[in-house]
């Protein structure tokens, strides 16, 4: 394949759920032979267009695309500071593409690029929320109903809702809420869960990184009963020595990473066996060439992977998670945020899911493809969120 070349990459911006999606195309010199990836970050979707567009492109364009693994390397360090937000998004656009070319080329699916099926379809979990209990239970046996034997259940949302909430004079906006009250209608709903569902069903909880570090700790403990599947993002980053803590006082299995982007934030965590599920955002850490290395680390480990699957993640992103997930040995399950009709108009390919399995489709490369025409009918807002202005009642400014 040496006159191959990279002839083109482009961003392409597009939000037909309302959540903005950042898609890279690299075009090659073979004519209509081009990769998708995923450089998702909804929160900054201009700035990782300008990150591709200003700097990765220029430095691509003419590289043999099949050395997936040096333009992974010299990409990472041809800014020389690295290993953060937008730049990896960006890297992961283009490392997934190049997955993608690679796989056409050979005519081969990219999960068999990557040492073939393990499994034929991945375990995917739903998200199921409500105003009280009840709500949530009838949530879950709707998912149930359809099959899903995995579902995280919330109560009112990411730190729960409904609590007084118990405001400063002048309180400055945002999303107030109580972390002492939330922890405590968490136990309560997972008793009454365990009450009324049993203990056949798979049940998952995210906290969201809403208490302080012995909260968690004590959550942790106070879930044990109920048999959790996983127990995810207990603590933000920033405290990750409290995995330790929690590890001492319960077997409540923890599952840690959407936000992590340094290698450093997750080697601790696993080669100390402090957690049990790996849970990063692939476009978050540069692509399918780190998440494969990843997965590997983590299998010598006992921890098994679920990868971040949620709604401001693009279908080619879905779509390289699911064949991650039926290549490793260690897949634990994969979170499934759904695939509405109209994504899947605008991105032809995108993976299925039938009676609680994801599967990816068995076509070369990542297997999906992008509707440019359609893509561009949902133009992206950029308006900044407000969920992640997270406080406590007394205003403090506290991890979302
Ligand atoms: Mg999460």
């Amino acid at each position: 394949m040496g006159n191959l070349k990279i002839r083109d990459v482009r961003t392409i911006l597009t939000a037909p759920e309302g959540i903005a999606l950042v898609v890279v195309k690299v075009e090659t010199t073979e004519p209509g032979l081009y990769g998708l990836g995923c450089a998702t970050f909804t929160q900054r979707p201009l700035a990782v267009r300008s990150a591709i567009d200003d700097y990765l492109k220029p430095f691509l364009i003419g590289k043999d695309p099949c050395r997936i693994e040096d333009i992974w390397q010299t990409s990472m360090v041809s800014a020389y500071w690295r290993n953060g937000p937008v730049l990896n998004n960006a890297l992961s656009g283009v490392d997934m593409a190049l997955w993608d070319i690679k796989g056409k080329l050979a005519g081969m699916p990219v999960y068999d690029l990557l040492g073939g099926k393990c499994r034929e379809g991945a375990a995917v979990y739903r998200h199921a929320d409500g105003r009280d209990e009840k709500e949530v239970e009838d949530n879950v046996r709707k998912w149930m109903e359809q099959g899903y034997r995995y579902i995280r259940c919330q109560m009112g949302g990411y730190g729960g809702r409904g609590h007084t909430i118990h405001k400063t004079r002048n309180a400055p906006p945002g999303a107030y809420y109580d972390p002492d009250a939330y922890a405590s209608s968490v136990v309560k709903l997972f008793e009454h869960l365990r009450k009324e569902l049993g203990f056949e069903i798979q049940l998952l909880h995210d906290v969201h990184e809403r208490l302080v570090p012995i909260e968690a700790v004590r959550l942790a403990k106070q879930l044990e009963p109920y048999n959790l599947f996983f127990l995810e993002d207990a603590l933000p980053p920033e405290q990750i020595e409290w995995f330790k803590m929690i590890r001492q006082q319960t077997t409540t299995p923890i599952a840690m990473g959407e936000l992590f982007n340094n290698p450093h934030e997750w080697i601790p965590l696993i080669v100390n066996r402090l957690i049990d599920f790996i849970r990063v955002h692939i476009s978050q850490i540069g692509g399918i060439t780190p998440a494969k290395k990843l997965a590997v680390l983590c299998e010598a480990f006992g921890i098994r992977t679920a990868w971040h699957g949620p709604g401001d993640v693009s279908p080619v992103g879905h779509a390289a998670n699911i064949h991650l997930d039926v290549s490793c040995p260690n897949f634990g399950v994969q979170e499934w945020s759904g695939i509405s009709d109209k994504l899947r108009e605008v991105f032809p390919g995108a993976p299925e899911v039938e009676n609680g399995y994801a599967y990816p489709n068995d076509k070369p490369g990542l297997g999906i493809d992008i509707d440019e025409k359609k893509a561009a009918k949902y133009p992206i807002s950029n308006e900044l969120p407000q969920w992640t202005l997270a406080r406590f009642p007394d205003g403090t400014a506290v991890k979302p």
